[in-house]
């Protein structure tokens, strides 16, 4: 079978859903029994997203193989049910940096490299090889951005190189955003019809117009489109904000999407079986019982929409979970530093059937997520805590139990006496030659687990793998004063020793890991420790 190819690229504005759009397609050809892979490209000079403030550009996505990527990774993993690698991504620095590599190298053998063409035929070698490792009947190819900026431009030029030496397996889907100004509430396809002329004018047609908007589009404004735009008809799809994403693929294929694509493709039309999804999809408005979790943390003025970007991974992992419990979820946002101005604020965490402590970095807020764990410990409310909110649950029961009052993660407190979360050799190195990219404890690695834990128990298997994105690590001269004092380690990696699971035994659900289950959970395969936190919470 050959490879075909479909880019998605942005037009009017950004944050309109291309990274859900691309996973969404993904879906619907999957669902049709063809192999899909999904390719980011972001067009920052960042090597990677993992030296990105999270709070600006969203959470960022770690693979297998530990490469840090933007968050929409995780979307084609969730949509695709599948495990993507650093083949999947690019960044303008990846490329620039691969480029200069190869000139330093002498591979271009004495020739002028030069900005056209070797840099778009660096990213098609890229798009090309991701498919092939994939095996990919369909590869779908993100554009980050909006087109008429000049950071894409290159991208949208290796995607019309590729179109021109292939124009039967090579498709362009463009997502727009039609507006409804609320003084003439009617909604406006201009803005459409020129991010169309812009998209033209780099050389690329779009076969197909995704138009997001906060309602769906009536037929005059679609066959509006189609002849302004000159695309058919059919192949002008409303996108309307909808209650979940996940009800996205059904939304598409209601218009026949899938077939129109594959039509175009001149690929023969496969039955489509989208009823898991569906059923999956549908379970939330079923439920009858709510279960509310709390989320602790050092939270930033920056709103809602930046917080739920930020943390994107962690709200599916928790959705899939209670979905899987026949519930519906709550999550509310809780600042960690409320607790330190006033302790007696902690009364407020008995509202909630469960905690969490996701992943984080430095100092601020701090000893107000340690309150909180000796408040869900004491008072024996289900505790998760990630990453982060594994290495603070140990220095926490170091603290309170062990009697250490100083103990804390080196991160914190450089001077500690009692360094429960220290730094390795290596590490400590990295940050003296401020070596940050790239550099921390990345991507999966296995995990023995012990009998008889809540771990083993909600996993069922005896050796786990798990991505991991942190620094700092368990210090293992306090393992043996933890576990007579009643803190059980019950996941440790089986080549270094390293901990990576703790838990309490006399406590409902009290689970620390050093790892970043979230990145695993998939709404139709709920993470087995997001399922098991679930359900302690409602029981
Ligand atoms: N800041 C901690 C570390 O670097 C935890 C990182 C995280 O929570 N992702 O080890």
């Amino acid at each position: 079978m050959k490879h075909h190819y479909i880019f998605v690229v942005g037009g009017v504005m950004s944050g309109v859903g291309k990274g859900v759009t691309t996973a969404s397609i993904g879906k619907i050809l999957q669902a049709r029994g063809f192999n899909v892979t999904a390719i980011k490209i972001d067009p920052y000079v960042n090597v990677d997203a993992g030296t990105m403030n999270p709070v600006e550009h969203g959470e960022v996505f770690v693979t297998d193989d530990g490469d840090e990527t933007d968050q929409d990774m995780g979307n084609y993993e969730r949509f695709l049910e599948t495990d993507l690698l650093s083949t999947n991504y690019m960044t303008t620095g990846r490329v620039y940096q691969t480029v200069i590599e190869k000139e330093r190298n002498l591979e271009y053998k004495g020739k002028c490299v030069q900005v056209v063409p070797h840099i778009p035929l660096e990213v098609i070698g890229r798009i090309k090889k991701a498919s092939a490792n994939a095996k990919a009947d369909i590869t779908m190819v993100e554009i980050g951005g909006t087109v008429g900026e000049y950071e894409n431009i290159l991208f949208l030029e290796a995607a019309r190189m590729m179109h021109l030496e292939d124009p039967e397996n090579v498709l362009f889907v463009l997502v727009s955003y039609l507006p409804v100004p609320p003084h003439l509430g009617e909604m406006k396809t201009k803005p459409t019809q020129h991010a169309t002329r812009t998209l033209n004018s780099t050389g690329i047609h779009p076969d197909f117009i995704v138009c997001r908007g906060e309602q769906f589009m009536d037929k005059p404004r679609r066959e509006k489109l189609s002849v302004f735009c000159n695309v058919k008809p059919e192949s002008v799809i409303t996108a309307p904000d909808v209650k979940s994403i996940y009800d996205i693929p059904a939304l598409f294929e209601s218009q026949d999407l899938s077939t129109s694509i594959l039509k175009r493709f001149k690929m023969k039309p496969r039955t489509s079986d989208l009823s898991k999804w569906k059923a999956m999809a549908a379970v939330q408005l079923k439920a009858e019982k709510t279960v509310k979790i709390g989320v602790v943390g050092k939270y930033f003025s920056t709103g809602e929409f930046t917080l739920a970007d930020s943390y994107i991974s962690v709200i599916e992992a928790l959705k899939h979970a209670a979905w899987a419990n026949k519930s519906k979820i709550q999550i509310d946002w809780i600042n960690s530093e409320d607790f330190e101005k006033d302790e007696k604020e902690l009364k407020r965490l008995s509202e909630y059937d469960g905690v969490l402590v996701p992943g984080g970095f430095g100092t601020r807020g701090i000893e107000g997520v340690i309150s909180t764990i000796r408040y869900c410990r004491e008072k024996k409310i289900p505790y998760f805590g990630i990453c982060y909110g594994m290495q603070l649950a140990t220095v926490e029961f170091a603290r309170n139990v062990l009697g250490k009052t100083t103990a804390h993660t080196v991160e914190v407190d450089e001077a500690t006496k009692d360094p429960i979360i220290h730094i390795n050799p290596l590490q400590k190195k990295n940050v003296r030659e401020n070596r940050y990219g790239g550099t921390m404890r990345l991507g999966a690695y296995d995990c023995d687990l012990k009998t008889g834990s809540i771990s083993r128990k909600a996993y069922g298997s005896a050796t786990i793998s798990e991505r991991h994105r942190h620094r700092y690590e368990f210090n293992n001269e306090y393992a043996q004063a933890l576990e007579e004092n009643g803190m059980m380690i019950s996941g440790t990696n089986p080549g270094s020793g390293l901990v990576e699971i703790v838990e309490l035994t006399d406590h409902p659900f009290f689970v620390g890991v050093q790892f970043h289950p979230e990145f695993r959970s998939r709404p139709l395969n709920p993470h087995p420790l997001f399922k098991a936190f679930i359900k302690a919470a409602i029981k």
